[in-house]
């Protein structure tokens, strides 16, 4: 059967134990977590049952053995993750203000994952790939954007379809020639997932609908529109819709957005409708937000059916 792949960046998530705790002050902070927006989407893949795989790099300690763990026991194939003796895990620090907003401290570009390169995407690593994903926050560096260009090509030319998610922190944006990389992803793009504040993001317009009619235009089949607490939205040339938001009591946001992408990609993957896809990916973002964790708030199809009988 095909699979799934992603590339990019897998870390440790370590969290502000109160609100409105200041990376400039002595504090309590919990974790580790397993986390990396790439390697949440396609751990949550492999829980709803479609083959899944991930290329990355982690370091020889223990975040890293974390990490793979928790991808491998929810059946993720970690064959393509090289773990490297002299390197560290990435990590992210994660604090949350009273108004929702969070910032975060990276250590990404320094370690493991920041080696992913060329040489570990090829024709023969990709055979069985029908889909990739690709999330923005993963190209970080020429290197890492080389790569994803490279493994993109190849997953085209097989008749594979990719999917991009935007994923930018704040954080990110101004950096030189991120949002050329971004823009180079998006004219490979198939199916887009931005969320409802990236939507203009990479569009020559500060106009939502405009912005969705030229990707539409140019090359892009659907755009899932992340709205948080406002549900989700699907566009494409012969079909619009949008879906209510699950009322729950939101744990913690970090990770929403990838489940949710995770299970909208593994569920068009396996067969089902656009409308149906979203339905399930709508309550998996909903069931996310409750768990403390970003990779902890990963569902399976039956936990999905059953948030959705209620
Ligand atoms: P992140 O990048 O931080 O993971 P995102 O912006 O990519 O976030 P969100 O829009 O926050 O993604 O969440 C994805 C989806 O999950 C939403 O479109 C919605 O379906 C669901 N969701 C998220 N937050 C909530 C919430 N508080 N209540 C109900 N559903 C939610
Ligand atoms: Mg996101």
């Amino acid at each position: 059967m095909k699979k799934i792949f992603t590339l990019g960046e897998i870390v440790v998530e370590i969290m502000a134990n109160q609100k409105g705790q200041l990376f400039t002050h002595d504090g309590l902070w919990k974790g580790p977590f397993a986390s990396g927006a790439p390697a949440i989407f396609i751990d949550q893949v492999a829980k709803l049952d479609e083959p899944a795989a991930m290329i990355s790099c982690v370091g020889n300690d223990g975040f890293g053995e974390l990490n793979i763990k928790k991808l491998a026991d929810d059946g993720v194939d970690i064959s393509h993750i090289k773990v490297m003796d002299d390197q560290t895990t990435g990590s992210a620090f994660v604090t949350y203000h009273e108004d929702g907003s969070r910032d975060f401290i990276f250590n990404i570009k320094n370690a493991a994952c920041a080696l992913i390169n060329e040489d570990m995407v090829s024709q023969k690593i990709l055979e069985d790939c029908d889909h990739l994903h690709i999330m923005g926050s993963s190209l970080f560096s020429k290197q890492i954007l080389d790569t994803a260009k490279k493994a993109i090509a190849i997953v085209k030319q097989n008749k594979g379809i990719i999917s991009f998610d935007p994923n930018i922190r704040k954080e990110m944006l101004n950096l030189p020639g991120v949002k050329e990389a971004l823009l180079a992803i998006l004219q490979q793009t198939d199916i887009y997932l931005p969320s409802e504040s990236e939507v203009t993001l990479l569009a020559d317009t500060d106009n939502e609908k405009q912005a969705i009619d030229y990707f539409l235009n140019n090359g892009i089949s659907s755009i899932v529109i992340k709205k948080g607490n406002k549900g989700a939205s699907y566009y494409s040339a012969n079909e619009s819709f949008d879906v209510q938001p699950h009322l729950v009591t939101e744990i913690d946001p970090t990770g929403a957005g990838d489940c949710f992408g995770g299970a909208y990609v593994a569920l068009i993957h396996k067969g089902f409708t656009a409308k149906k896809a979203l339905t399930y990916a709508n309550a998996c973002g909903a069931l996310a937000v409750t768990k403390q964790g970003p990779m902890q708030g990963t569902s399976t199809l039956e936990q999905l059916e059953k948030f959705l009988q209620k």
